[in-house]
């Protein structure tokens, strides 16, 4: 935390003072509070240039411009933002005129992407109130309800109503520096508590994805959800089945590849809303001892690689979650007489279908999901050339770190991943030594055998008799 900052928020008797802009009507409202520059320590240095770029222009042009959200959150934690998000009055159809490298996008929402180079800087209008009366509608909607209800203008102080938490309504002013604060957000900061603003069981049937979000800035942050936004939780949770797919997917990628994977996702499933979002894997959990373990420890591989800067893959974690209920599908399969590799080609195609409808992964990440996937059937197989095919395989490494971790998780007995490690380190020597071994092994696999189902024989009618 910025030293400043410290010594303001230990005095919380100085900083009621003049705190409330003069141009707001404290009979109606007692309006934000507004804490000048020299009390808060969030700089022009924290922001990109992009940013201050998009901030100026507008104000320049005579509109109000605010940096919002998770980067004066972050700033007055001490943290370096990561993307900034501008509030402002101008209408996207002005921001559109004002910024030639410029996007609307969004149809429920419409916000404004400014791009510079490979950044974007998101700016959004000013939501207002729908059905207020002074509410201005964007002309070009009025045939459209639905999208006229969405995107209702409103002022700064509507805006910062219509945001989700307290410590998001905090609005940093390019004008004079200050901070405009709107719900407490700075005592929350303080205080590291999560409120929802307004009644938090309202706010998550308008939009049930606050809980994801609960949960995601609770373990980013390290805060604690106040009891009042918490208790809903439980109960609100199945009000995710009604969200898109797509949607669901930005969102878990945001939970469990931002660094704080394992912490999120205990907290999910606390909270009842992992099950929501995967319900196949967390039936999974509780019928296999090792499902939530192979989870835990892909998402512990992620925090870290996440941590040392390292390239991620959602294709890696989605194998990891979603291959427990594959395993038990495909066991079911077995059973009916289905050989090993139709089995689980089935079961995977049923396992991805289902989970489709509740969360989207794009094909991209599907693709190669199944591929590790197919790889584990391949992994034990070691005999002549089939071993440097397998080696060769452009999935072999992630399948081979996801061979480690079922180890590592108790689903299979250790001993494969020690031989694959061993044979891709090996000289040419070496893996004839290696290979030679597992000539050795009868099954040549490495594996303990199966028991393997007799296949029933067809009576022997004459017409098969030639
Ligand atoms: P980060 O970018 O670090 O994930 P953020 O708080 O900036 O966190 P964004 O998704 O970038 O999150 O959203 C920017 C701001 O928009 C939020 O701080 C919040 O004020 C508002 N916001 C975003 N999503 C919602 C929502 N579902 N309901 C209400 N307000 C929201
Ligand atoms: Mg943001």
């Amino acid at each position: 935390m910025f030293k400043g900052f410290t010594r303001f928020l230990q005095r919380p008797g100085e900083r009621i003072k003049s705190l409330f802009g003069p141009q707001d009507a404290p009979a109606v409202t007692p309006g934000p509070r507004i804490i000048p520059r020299q009390e808060h320590p969030v700089s022009r240095q924290h922001f990109s240039d992009a940013a201050l770029k998009v901030l100026y222009r507008l104000h320049n042009a005579g509109f109000q411009a605010f940096l919002v959200g998770g980067c004066i959150r972050d700033s007055l934690l001490g943290h370096m933002p990561k993307d900034f998000d501008v509030a402002t009055d101008a209408t996207p159809e002005q921001l559109k005129e004002l910024f030639r490298n410029s996007r609307i996008i969004g149809r429920r929402f419409r916000i404004v992407h400014v791009r510079f180079g490979r950044e974007v800087i998101e700016v959004t209008t000013f939501r207002g109130t729908p059905g207020d009366d002074h509410a201005a509608h964007i002309s070009q909607q009025s045939d459209d309800g639905l999208l006229l209800r969405d995107n209702v203008w409103g002022n700064i102080e509507e805006d910062a109503l219509r945001r989700d938490f307290t410590v998001n309504a905090l609005y940093y002013n390019i004008a004079d520096f200050s901070i405009h604060d709107f719900a407490d957000g700075v005592h929350d900061i303080e205080a590291r508590t999560l409120r929802l603003i307004g009644d938090p069981a309202t706010r998550y049937r308008e939009d049930p994805v606050r809980m994801l979000r609960a949960v995601r800035f609770a373990a980013k942050l390290d805060f604690h959800l106040d009891p009042a936004t918490e208790a809903p939780i439980h109960d609100a949770a199945p009000l995710l089945l009604q969200i898109p797919p797509a949607r669901l997917f930005d969102e878990v990628l945001k939970l469990f590849m931002a660094g704080q994977g394992v912490a999120t996702f205990h907290l999910l499933r606390d909270y009842g809303l992992f099950a929501m979002l995967f319900p196949e894997a967390d039936e999974a959990m509780e019928a296999l001892p090792w499902a939530e373990r192979l989870v835990e420890l892909a998402l512990e591989s992620t925090d870290r690689r996440i941590a040392e800067d390292r390239p991620v893959t959602p294709a890696f974690l989605f194998a990891a979650l979603l291959w427990a209920p594959v395993q038990q599908r495909q066991a079911i399969l077995e059973a009916d007489g289905m050989p090993p590799i139709p089995a689980l080609q089935a079961a995977s195609h049923q396992v991805i279908s289902r989970q489709l409808q509740h969360v989207a992964i794009p094909k991209r990440f599907s693709l190669p999901m199944r591929d590790i996937w197919d790889l584990q059937q391949r992994l034990p197989l070691r005999r002549g050339k089939r071993v440097f095919q397998t080696r060769e395989h452009p999935r072999f490494r992630a399948a081979y770190d996801f061979l480690l971790l079922r180890e590592s998780a108790g689903e299979i007995s250790p001993g494969l991943g020690d031989w694959w490690s061993a044979f891709q380190q090996a000289d040419e020597h070496e893996q004839r030594r290696l290979l030679g071994k597992v000539g050795a092994d009868p099954a040549g696999s490495g594996q303990p055998r199966k028991r393997r189902r007799r296949r029933r024989r067809k009576p022997q009618g004459p017409a098969s008799e030639t």
